[in-house]
């Protein structure tokens, strides 16, 4: 009977009076479905041991569960050396007394979770050695991310991963009416929920996004991009009829460029220009007009003019009263065509003739409204007198050592009676200052009375009733039939020359200035920003980059001191650098004690480049003197192999540490050992150091729990490789650790570093997790990139994760500095009831309620004090709650 009296069914043993039992129930076969990890949850109840008068050792309290996976779904025996044990499951309640009358039943129920991932199915089985037991129901079943939309995509219900931190990546389908974004991808974690849900869809033109599904634009909506977020009204003098417009049409006389968006309204042509006035000047027109009255609703009028010419002075055309186009030798300013201004010049033409210009005003959808020509406004106008224009050449017909044979054409638009022509000449040494004039009727002058070998300079003009047109421009004859050297208008060769070679060396001087001057500011600006920093830190030590010495052997001796190989005894292989084995061993320095350290070696055959990297480590962290950066005891370069001796850090890197000790340390000895390495990094930042690979992996831990920050390797390999985040080369930068401005642009700050401490923050607190689990790079860096965050690792305080999340603040300027971190850490572990797990504050005043098990000695251990404890306990400090009265004073 179960509680409420009911019948149910049991499977029963007690046989806890025989010795040696091994009772074992079997199911039958279940099949996987596709499960990679299967949960077993069993209700049962066990008789308390104590209870049961007369038993002697042999009753036990538990049972065992096992699993056997296998193909085979009728196996009709199994061995039972071919089951694994899942688990020995003891019960939480267990009862006293079978008082059927008056019973209290203690149910109990346990879930076990195991992965079957090799066989079709599995068989499970209970192992009874001698316990009073009843098994009241198994349940067997598996967890799966269930179906969900995200960001307008789909993704299916998925069976969660084999391990219990595995992530299965998914991607995602757009849901009906959409199109793709960006690949939409999500992970199901492995207690089926999802993660991280990346990039997604939008919906068609046409449809807009409604409760995670998309539909269609009503009746006078529209939208018409995939990317426009919602749909929206028709814009004025537009209508959609049909649900799902993707644009809307035009009420009729309203027009819609190609080139106009959909969401603009539709538009008409413009109305004619207006008040057009024309003002003759002898063969020029200035023609002005005022704009359309309807502009049709747009900006962008143009307008053109139309230029026809009638035949006075032409008997054939002024007889038949015909009008034909200008022809192309007549002038427009600025232009004839595409006009956006008002006002047009028209020249060059032709001299007491009649003119009817015509301006047309057009726009965007003049085009398209199909409209035969644009509407327009004319005017006739009739040119005056005018001068000829000039002549436009003149050539040589002879030359002789004193005289010069002229000939030119009739000026383009003599504008009248060509009356005579004045010839202006000079030599052209002696340029305008003194001039001669011949006059003539015909086209041809023959000039006498030259210098022999002489240039001249010649200028013709002719005259009509008008007066005078303008001299053509110059033209140079020599009276000489040798030709002068001239290179191009009277500049020779020499001069040329001269001025090449004076630009080129103008040229020189100029970048010589800007390469010294570039240098000189670049040097003064490092200078500069240094001083600067000095004087941010006055009193603070900068570190020196190692890099900067020419000679690296120097930076070693300046830095690091020689140890003699004969004081070290290594001892054993404890790890391996990049270059070469890491041991521990012992190193006696004359006058001191013996002391444990670490010993790195560089592998024989290296390359000079390889010598130097080595080499800088030790020259870096003999820079630093505190108590949680790792100290460089000195370096062997005198004999090979190189070698760089520094402190034995017992427990080694801190990520491996933590893996081995998951879940065996109390938040504040977490807190403890963040403060730490916070601590170390305040320092460096102080000295104006970038780590650039802050991670678990590259913190030591020593026998004392004490963390330091080791591995200054990597602080040059980027430094020069201005392409290196998008290279090949990106495999040097460790992703998940870093800021995303040092991964885009290289920018590497003491603010990166933070980043990476928030990352290690969730590595320690997490016991070593890989940050972002089993995602790859790409998807890292774009899920941070879509303001992804990882989530409070299990059992993590709220007020640690808030600090994590302030680390990765996307703007770098918001994240805390060090010396902030370490402030707030510190309050932390004074006040360890904040860290009380998922409460804000731990606002109890009875210490123990927030500090389970925590002694003033682990308290004042977890922050580095421990030597104050006899202190502490003779002022009378002996427990937590004492602590409370503790003032700044
Ligand atoms: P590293 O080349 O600095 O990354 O060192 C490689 C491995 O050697 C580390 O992951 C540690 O396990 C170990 N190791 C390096 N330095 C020390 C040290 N000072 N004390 C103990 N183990 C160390």
């Amino acid at each position: 009977m179960d509680e409420k009296n009911i019948p149910i069914r049991t499977y029963q043993v007690c046989n806890v009076l025989e010795p040696s039992q091994n009772n074992w129930l079997r199911t039958d076969w279940i099949p996987r479905s596709g499960a990679q990890r299967v949960y077993v949850e069993v209700k049962f109840t066990l008789r308390d041991c104590n209870s049961l008068p007369g038993v002697t050792g042999t009753c036990k309290e538990t049972f065992n569960l096992y699993y056997h996976e296998s193909n085979e779904d009728r196996e009709s025996y199994i061995k039972e050396s071919s089951f694994i044990k899942v688990d020995t499951v003891a019960a939480d309640e267990s009862f006293t007394q079978v008082d059927v009358g008056d019973r209290i039943m203690k149910l109990n129920t346990e879930v076990r979770d195991v992965k079957v991932t090799t066989k079709k199915g599995f068989y499970l089985a209970f192992q009874d050695v001698g316990a009073c037991i009843a098994l009241v129901s198994v349940r067997v079943f598996y967890k799966t991310c269930p179906l969900t939309i995200r960001n307008l995509a789909t993704f299916p219900d998925t069976v969660t991963g084999a391990d219990t931190s595995s992530l299965v990546e998914v991607r995602g389908s757009c849901v009906n009416r959409s199109e793709e974004r960006e690949e939409p991808k999500m992970y199901c974690g492995a207690d089926g929920e999802w993660l991280v849900p990346i990039g997604g869809c939008f919906c068609s033109p046409g449809y807009e996004e409604r409760g995670g599904a998309c539909k269609a634009c009503t009746a006078g909506f529209y939208k018409a991009r995939s990317v426009d977020p919602a749909c929206a009204k028709c814009p004025p003098h537009s209508y959609s009829l049909r649900d799902g417009a993707t644009v809307c049409d035009c009420h009729t006389g309203y027009f819609r460029a190609d080139s106009d968006p959909a969401s603009m309204s539709c538009t008409q042509p413009p109305s004619a220009p207006q008040q057009l006035i024309s003002v003759v000047n002898e063969t020029s027109v200035v023609l002005e007009w005022a704009p359309p009255r309807r502009l049709g609703g747009r900006s962008d009028a143009i307008y053109s003019v139309e230029c026809l010419i009638f035949g006075p002075g032409d008997r054939s055309i002024s007889n038949s009263q015909t009008c034909l186009p200008c022809g192309s030798d007549v002038l427009f300013s600025p232009s004839q065509l595409g006009l956006r201004t008002t006002r047009v010049v028209v020249s060059e033409l032709k001299a007491h003739t009649r003119y009817t210009f015509t301006v047309h005003a057009r726009n965007g959808v003049s085009r398209a409204s199909g409209a035969g020509s644009a509407p327009s406004v004319s005017v006739s106008v009739t040119t005056n007198q005018a001068a000829p224009s000039p002549v436009s050449m003149i050539q040589v017909l002879d030359v002789t050592r004193h005289s010069l044979l002229l000939s030119w054409q009739q000026p383009d638009r003599p504008n009248g009676v060509i009356l005579e022509y004045e010839v202006k000449f000079y030599e052209k040494d002696q340029k305008e200052r003194s001039y001669r004039i011949m006059r003539t009727f015909s086209q041809t002058v023959d000039v006498t009375g030259l210098s022999p070998l002489t240039v001249y300079v010649f200028h013709v003009r002719a005259r009509t009733a008008a007066g005078y047109g303008d001299f053509s421009s110059p033209f140079e004859f020599s009276t000489n039939s040798d030709p002068f050297p001239l290179i191009g208008e009277g500049v020779n060769s020499a001069f040329l020359l001269l001025s090449v070679s004076g630009v080129g060396v103008l040229l020189l001087i100029s970048a010589a200035a800007f390469i010294i001057s570039r240098r000189r500011s670049k040097y003064s600006k490092t200078k500069q920003d240094s001083e600067e920093e000095k004087h941010l830190n006055p009193g603070v030590k900068i570190y020196v980059d190692p890099f900067t010495y020419e000679d690296p052997d120097q930076a070693i001796h300046d830095f690091a001191k020689e140890i003699d190989v004969s004081s070290i005894h290594i001892e054993k292989v404890i790890g391996m650098g990049e270059f070469g084995e890491v041991c521990s061993g012992r190193l006696r320095l004359q006058g001191k004690r013996e002391i444990y350290v670490a010993i790195k070696s560089l592998k024989a055959g290296y390359s000079d480049k390889q010598r130097r990297d080595f080499l800088s480590e030790a020259s870096i962290m003999g820079q630093f003197d505190h108590p949680n950066i790792i100290r460089l005891e000195g370096v062997v370069t005198r004999c090979k192999p190189l070698m760089i001796i520094t402190e034995y850090m017992e427990n080694g890197s801190l990520d491996a540490f933590l893996r081995k000790h998951d879940g065996q340390f109390t938040v504040i000895q977490l807190v403890g050992m963040l403060r730490g390495i916070a601590s170390g990094m305040k320092y460096l930042s102080d000295m104006n150091y970038v780590h650039r690979d802050l991670a678990a992996r590259n913190i030591l831990v020593n026998s004392n729990l004490v963390c330091k920050v080791s591995d200054f390797g990597l602080s040059r390999v980027l430094e020069d490789d201005p392409e290196a985040a998008y290279t090949a080369r990106v495999g040097h930068i460790p992703i998940r650790w870093t800021a995303p401005e040092a991964i885009t642009y290289r920018k590497f700050t003491t603010s990166s570093d933070v980043w990476s401490y928030g990352i290690v923050m969730w590595e320690v607190v997490s016991y070593g997790e890989r940050p972002y689990w089993d995602m790859n790079n790409q998807d890292v860096m774009k899920a941070v990139e879509e303001g992804y965050r990882l989530p409070a690792p299990m059992d993590c305080p709220v007020v640690l994760h808030q600090l994590m999340l302030d680390c990765w603040e996307r703007e770098r300027a918001e994240r805390p500095s060090f010396s902030q971190i370490l402030n707030m850490l510190d309050k932390l572990i004074r006040n360890p009831g904040t860290l009380r797990l998922g409460s804000e504050v731990c606002v109890s005043v009875v210490p123990e309620a927030c500090v389970p098990e925590w002694s003033v000695y682990e308290w004042l251990q977890s922050i580095g004090l421990e030597i104050y404890r006899e202190t502490f306990a003779a002022a009378g400090y002996n427990n937590l709650e004492s602590l409370l009265a503790l003032t700044h004073q």
